[in-house]
């Protein structure tokens, strides 16, 4: 249950935001009945307009939502081999066959809503509802960079806890904690949602991607999970947090959507509405879209009572229809999915994924601990078993954290992405921050087959690349080898 501190801050953040809203001039993007229409029938297979829909996509233009609803509810089998097959093409060609990594690091599970899918959620009597002490922060990230991670996504509640002011302070905390060779170099974060000068503070201590996850876009299915006496019962205040992130100068913002709370159609539709309407805006859409599937949590029996899962079958084709539609966004795929299935997901364009994830708070240091997590991961594996399967399957993993730091981030990001410039620094950072992971931190067996992967890499580099930057990765490879780290293009 809520403090009374909690609750006058809760009342008085919902006037606030309310006050705001009044004079908000945006205008709500998502048209209910237009998206339920769309998704409503059955598609009508047709193979010159599927044929041309997939050279659209294989050309990177993209997908218009409507284009989107069309393939999604095509029912052939053969058709949507054809679209999973174009989906990974589609990929390859903007971003190249490397996945980045990162570890989601919850800080607090303090918060004043009481959203009925969430183990976090406020009347939840069996969740301690706490957060990390700045000790035990910087044990937590010893514990992550001691793995090798270089990136991770910070999460937080909403309450008096976890204001801008806190956000801030933890981000100076993490970017501080060095740990040997090891060090975050990019801080993520999922956090809710703030007013235009709170998301200056957090941009002010070195954000990488603002994130904030809509949930449902069906507002009716909105109101219904979210009550009607919480912050997060208020759908507009959540749908525009990136537009006023935006407008802080926040540069890379994502969106996400929990998919099994409602018509997983209805959730991607939403999704590119969202990333049309901040392109229609600022020039730029999302960063990265994610697409976490509702798990069980302690003391949550929404799970088994609701009525919208989502099937692994579904899951192909949500991640699919998103390649397609957004080429130039980064899809990041949970370790919320079982290993089996997320080794079968990578292959349909995810670009990010997180790996050695432990949710529980403080959970790093001191294990998997139900009474602290918000949901149940599905793969528990440590960083290095996820990178051995990736390099199995000649992926390059990446730490890479260069574009925010070199400054290549919003429209200049969605530039060289467009212009398939990207690919020519993503593979050399790659390279390079493979390196250090695998002279630092990787297993025995994982650095012999690292090597060999490396050295394929570096030759392709050689054959493909530009003469200077095959000589520039050569020359910072044996920098690395000399003990120089965080070497970037
Ligand atoms: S989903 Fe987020 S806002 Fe809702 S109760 Fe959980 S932590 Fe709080």
């Amino acid at each position: 249950m809520l403090t009374q501190k909690q609750l006058s801050w809760k009342q008085e953040r919902i006037e606030q935001v309310n006050r705001y809203l009044e004079k908000d001039k945006r205008v709500d993007f998502i048209d209910d009945a237009l998206i339920e229409k769309l998704i409503a029938a059955p598609s009508i297979l047709d193979r010159v307009k599927i044929a041309e829909l997939l050279a659209k996509s294989k050309s990177l233009k993209g997908l218009s939502p409507e284009e989107a609803a069309y393939l999604m509810n095509i029912e052939d089998k053969q058709t949507w081999e054809e679209i999973f097959k174009t989906a990974m093409e589609v990929k390859l060609s903007v971003y190249g066959n490397r996945i980045v990594l990162f570890a989601p690091l919850y800080i607090s599970d303090e918060c004043v809503n009481d959203c009925v899918y969430c183990g976090y959620r406020s009347s939840n009597k069996e969740i301690k509802h706490q957060g990390l002490t700045d000790d035990e922060l910087r044990a937590e990230i010893r514990a992550i960079t001691g793995a090798g991670q270089k990136r991770i996504v910070a999460v937080y509640g909403e309450g008096p806890e976890n204001d801008a002011d806190y956000i801030a302070h933890s981000m100076n905390v993490i970017y501080s904690e060095k740990n040997g060779r090891g060090e975050i170099r990019r801080i993520n974060i999922n956090a809710a949602p703030l007013f235009v000068e709170e998301y200056k503070t957090v941009k002010a201590a070195g954000i990488g991607t603002y994130q904030v996850f809509q949930e449902t876009y069906s507002k009716s299915r909105y109101r219904q999970l979210h009550g009607t006496d919480n912050i997060k019962s208020i759908f507009n205040w959540r749908l525009f947090s990136q537009h006023r992130a935006q407008e802080a100068g926040i540069s890379d913002v994502a969106i996400g959507a929990l998919f099994g709370i409602y018509d997983w159609r209805f959730e991607v539709m939403g999704l590119l509405y969202h990333a049309a309407d901040m392109d229609r805006e600022f020039g730029v859409g999302s960063h990265t879209i994610s697409f976490p599937r509702l798990n069980p949590a302690l003391n949550t029996p929404f799970y088994t009572k609701n009525k919208y899962k989502v099937t692994d079958d579904d899951m192909r084709k949500i991640i699919a229809i998103l390649r397609l539609s957004v080429p130039y966004t980064g899809l990041i795929l949970t370790a919320r999915e079982t290993p089996e299935l997320r080794h079968e997901l990578i292959k349909l364009g995810v670009s990010q994924i997180d790996a050695g994830s432990n949710i529980a708070i403080g959970g790093y240091q001191k294990g998997r601990d139900a009474s602290k997590e918000q949901f149940q991961l599905s793969d528990n594996r440590s960083l290095d078993d996820c990178i051995s399967e990736l390099v199995d399957e000649g992926y390059i993993p990446s730490f890479c954290t260069a574009d925010y730091r070199c400054g290549r981030v919003g429209c200049e990001f969605m530039e060289l992405a467009k212009s398939g410039n990207i690919k020519n620094l993503c593979i050399p950072n790659a390279v390079l921050t493979f390196e250090e992971y695998l002279l630092d931190y990787a297993s025995p067996a994982v650095k012999v087959k690292g090597d060999k992967l490396l050295s394929d890499y570096v030759k392709f580099v050689r054959a493909n690349y530009s003469e200077t930057m095959a000589k520039n990765v050569d020359a910072y490879l044996a920098r690395i080898k000399n003990g120089e780290r965080d070497l970037y293009f």
